[in-house]
């Protein structure tokens, strides 16, 4: 038995614990999870690690001996198969039991799959673990043509590094716009015009029917209307599935309906007892999207939500409300967003597109709620209190890339 059980092994459930031990907490503390490897950083994935820029030990989120000092143990290679919320008991596939006081799930989730005929074929990968990307990379010298399905963050970046190791790429987009789910049309058309620039195909509005085999390998994939894209490798970037179906199963709330995963409070508490959800499969009300009930993919609310549950079970309870952002590295373009610009009435543009040095701000009833800023910086830093105070600013001010954004700072 453990004092807190931390299931998932991943950015939210190591921050836990170095939360939980930075704020003096003293009880025992166990991580179980799912890969053989300690706790790393996933971004690198699909950017620096997929390049082979970066080695995989300088992702470790800590070393070894930070875990061992700390004296939080560490249980890799073991799947939660089941949960026993009434007698607070974990048990995993190798047949083990844990017993714990309280329960934080942070096990993100898997990437969704396709439903049509070929999905399962040799060379089709999702990117979501080291594993992914190693069994990728051994294939990469054999292929010459990758499709991407999804035009979201992940298949762009993979489409950018693939771009620059000299491989042909196209990129399948469902939406008429890559990156709709997340960003303006500004955003979007600008991305779609550097991937062309860089050679990549980027085909929007397309519906994929199958994926196309020979001898069980992937060759190529089929469009409505009969068009194929030939190629060895396809990479599938359509999101996640959360990981939620040992805490659902145990009777939490929370389903398969959009956003998906395990609700919780404001303090990532979940419906059962001394059970709590954080991350990518923890679907919360979120004060940055207007109340919505959402789920945020990203490292900084995955930390955000795990320094929520450490306060908490060290008697210093604060409500999550922390100010979303994110990155995306695309060849030598630095994206970095502040907000959530869902629900946006007005997007103002900053700076020079074509000098590709810009920011994108959102607006909703005047207020400042997001930033999209592409090799900029300064606007990224300085906007952040604007978006998280909610600051009124008029449009045509916002525009003039020649007054600093801490000009508005109350
Ligand atoms: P994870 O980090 O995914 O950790 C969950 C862990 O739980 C996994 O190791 C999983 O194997 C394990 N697990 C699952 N089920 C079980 C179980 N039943 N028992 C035991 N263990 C289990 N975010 C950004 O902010 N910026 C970026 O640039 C960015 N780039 C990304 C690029 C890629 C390729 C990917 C995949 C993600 C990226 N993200 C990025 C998102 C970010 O990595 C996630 O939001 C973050 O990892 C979420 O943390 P988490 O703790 O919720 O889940």
């Amino acid at each position: 038995r453990f004092d807190v059980v931390i299931v998932g092994a991943g950015h939210g459930g190591a921050q836990t614990a170095v939360q939980l031990r930075q704020l003096g907490y003293a009880g025992s503390i166990a991580i179980i999870g799912e890969e053989p490897e300690l706790p790393y950083e996933r971004p690198p994935l699909s950017k620096d690690f997929l390049s082979g820029d970066k080695a995989f030990e300088r992702m470790l989120i800590r070393p070894e001996s930070f875990w061992v000092d700390r004296n939080v143990v560490m249980l890799t290679g073991r799947q939660v198969t089941r949960v026993d919320a009434d007698g607070h008991v974990v048990f995993t596939d190798g047949g083990e039991h844990f017993g714990y006081g309280a329960l934080v799930w942070a096990t993100g989730g898997s990437p969704r799959r396709l439903s049509c005929l070929g999905h399962d074929l040799a060379g089709v990968h999702g990117i979501r673990t080291r594993a992914d990307v190693e069994v990728l990379k051994t294939e990469l010298g054999a292929t010459t043509r990758v499709a991407i399905i999804g035009g979201g963050y992940i298949g762009l970046e993979a489409a950018a590094v693939l771009a620059k190791l000299g491989k042909a790429v196209t990129v399948l987009e469902a939406q008429p716009r890559v990156l709709a789910r997340v960003a303006g049309p500004v955003l979007s058309e600008f991305y779609e015009a550097e991937h062309r620039a860089h050679g990549v195909e980027v085909r929007t509005g397309v519906t994929v029917v199958s994926v196309l085999g020979e001898d069980g390998r992937a060759s190529g994939v089929m469009l409505a209307g009969g068009e194929i894209v030939p190629a060895e490798m396809v990479i599938v970037g359509i999101g996640i599935v959360p990981a939620v179906a040992a805490l659902l199963a145990a009777g939490a709330e929370g389903g398969d309906s959009a956003p998906g995963g395990v609700d919780v409070d404001d303090h990532c508490r979940t419906s059962l007892p001394d059970v709590f959800a954080i991350g990518d499969c923890a679907a919360h009300d979120n004060g940055f999207a207007g109340g919505a009930h959402i789920r945020v993919e990203s490292v900084q609310n995955a930390n955000d939500q795990a320094a929520t549950v450490a306060r908490l079970l060290t008697g210093a309870p604060r409500p999550y409300h922390a100010v979303p952002w994110f990155w995306s590295n695309q060849y030598d373009l630095k994206l970095q967003t502040v907000g959530l610009s869902i629900g946006h009435d007005r997007a103002v543009l900053r700076g020079d597109v074509a000098a590709r040095s810009f920011s994108v701000v959102y607006l909703k009833d005047g207020r400042v709620i997001a930033l999209d800023c592409v090799n900029a910086v300064k606007d990224y830093v300085q906007g952040k209190l604007l978006v998280e105070q909610g600051i009124v600013v008029a449009a045509d001010v916002l525009a003039d890339a020649a007054t600093a954004l801490k000009a508005h700072h109350p």
